[in-house]
């Protein structure tokens, strides 16, 4: 019997775990909701971004011979449950089946689902992530204090990324003290990568004006990539261009220079367009080429393997508690400038100005300035979380 298989938003990969025993007979099905949508306000080039790879991986399915049912803004469906109802009745299905969703909101709604539903809902592992949450949970377990540094070091070995045998290559598992340079005035940064949008991101962009005029930022100069070939494509770009100084640069921040040494990958691991393995891979390789050195492989690779990894451990660790944590009893509201840029403080103003420009900015601006002024100035967390979540658009919970 046919299976109904659900592609969340930010599943976008071909290697992903419901897919991959997919029958002819069975149906993928796709949704652009109003709630996902509008349950934050996110900036408007995070939802051109979002809606047009949406758009583009259900074509390429269909061209590569998948069956797609796919539910636009204009079907106005409010939920994934809303939606495979809609589906189980345009078809006779034996089952449904998921990958695991990112966010606790939307896997309680599956499991409410699970409840209703007269036949099987399978959710499958997210196997994108390298870590399990039941390996992430083993790892924690009776440890006092949850250091990143060791769970990365527990990686590493895992899998074999970085290694000689069983050490580190160069002898040690962290090159964090070289990577702290400012960037000298004779060194320019690459331009980022930039691609001019499709009849598909035209109109993407032409709906979100459309429906959400309010949001912040505008969807005019949107140059993302949006499909698996440009998401390849700035991976490559990084790896040639600035993968070399992403260490020795990874802390630095200069004033008219947004992009820096990064990545600017983040939005594209986190939709599916590219995998956390594929990317690592191509940075080691190109250490093992000696094309760049190990300070830059070594930072890069911990930020991915490390850092991300162990972010999301925490997460499904600690949810749904630790969205409401409060551990400094910081109630300020977030200042206005947060939305407008308007203040004499020029960092502050310099990364609020570049997030509302292109929904992005750096780690360092993230960290050292807006998350560091959140903090001293007591502000309520939720607020500082909500407003992260909808200015970038490599965010989810
Ligand atoms: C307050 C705050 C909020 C953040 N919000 C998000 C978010 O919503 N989504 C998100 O993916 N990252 C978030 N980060 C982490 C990091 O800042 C972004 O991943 C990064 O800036 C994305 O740009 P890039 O791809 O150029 O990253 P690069 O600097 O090139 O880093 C390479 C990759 O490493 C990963 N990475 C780096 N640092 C971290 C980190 N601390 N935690 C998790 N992954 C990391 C990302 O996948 C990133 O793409 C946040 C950091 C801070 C301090």
């Amino acid at each position: 019997m046919s299976v109904l298989r659900l592609i969340l938003g930010d599943q976008l990969s071909t290697s992903l775990s419901s897919l991959r025993d997919y029958q002819p007979g069975d149906t993928l099905l796709m949704c652009e909701l109003k709630q996902e949508t509008q349950c934050v306000r996110h900036h408007k080039k995070k939802l051109v971004f979002v809606l047009s790879a949406m758009r583009h991986f259900s074509r390429a399915l269909q061209d590569w011979g998948f069956s797609v049912r796919y539910f636009t803004l204009d079907d106005a469906l409010t939920s994934f449950t809303e939606a495979v109802h809609c589906a189980l009745q345009e078809n006779t299905y034996s089952r449904v089946v998921v990958t695991h969703p990112g966010e606790w909101r939307v896997l309680a709604e599956l499991k409410t689902l699970q409840q209703q539903l007269t036949m099987p809902l399978e959710i499958r592992e997210d196997d994108r992530f390298l870590c399990t949450q039941q390996a992430f949970a083993h790892w924690a377990e009776g440890k006092k204090q949850l250091r990143m540094e060791f769970f990365y070091r527990e990686m590493r070995k895992r899998y074999s990324i970085l290694m000689e045998g069983k050490q580190p290559v160069g002898g040690q598992w962290n090159y964090d003290s070289q990577n702290r340079k400012s960037l000298p005035d004779d060194i320019q940064p690459p331009e980022p990568c930039q691609f001019k949008p499709d009849t598909i991101t035209q109109e993407v962009m032409a709906l979100v004006d459309q429906h959400f005029p309010h949001n912040f930022g505008s969807t005019q100069g949107f140059s993302y990539g949006i499909d698996q070939t440009q998401a390849e494509k700035v991976l490559s770009t990084f790896i040639e261009q600035r993968l070399g100084l992403f260490g020795d640069y990874q802390d630095a921040m200069k004033t008219n220079q947004p992009w820096l040494f990064h990545s600017h990958l983040g939005l594209y691991l986190n939709i599916g367009l590219l995998t956390p393995l594929q990317v690592i891979q191509q940075a080691e390789t190109a250490y093992r080429k000696g094309a760049i050195p190990l300070n830059a492989a070594e930072g890069f690779i911990r930020q991915v393997l490390g850092w991300r990894e162990y972010v999301r451990g925490i997460y499904w660790l600690k949810m749904p508690d630790y969205a409401k944590l409060n551990t400094l009893h910081a109630t300020r509201h977030l200042p206005d400038f947060y939305w407008h840029g308007e203040t004499k403080m020029h960092c502050l103003s310099e990364c609020v100005n570049n997030t509302r420009d292109n929904a992005y900015a750096h780690h360092i601006q993230r960290l050292m300035v807006l998350g560091n002024f959140s903090l001293l100035a007591g502000i309520n967390p939720s607020e500082v979380s909500r407003w992260f979540l909808e200015v970038y658009a490599d965010a989810y919970e």
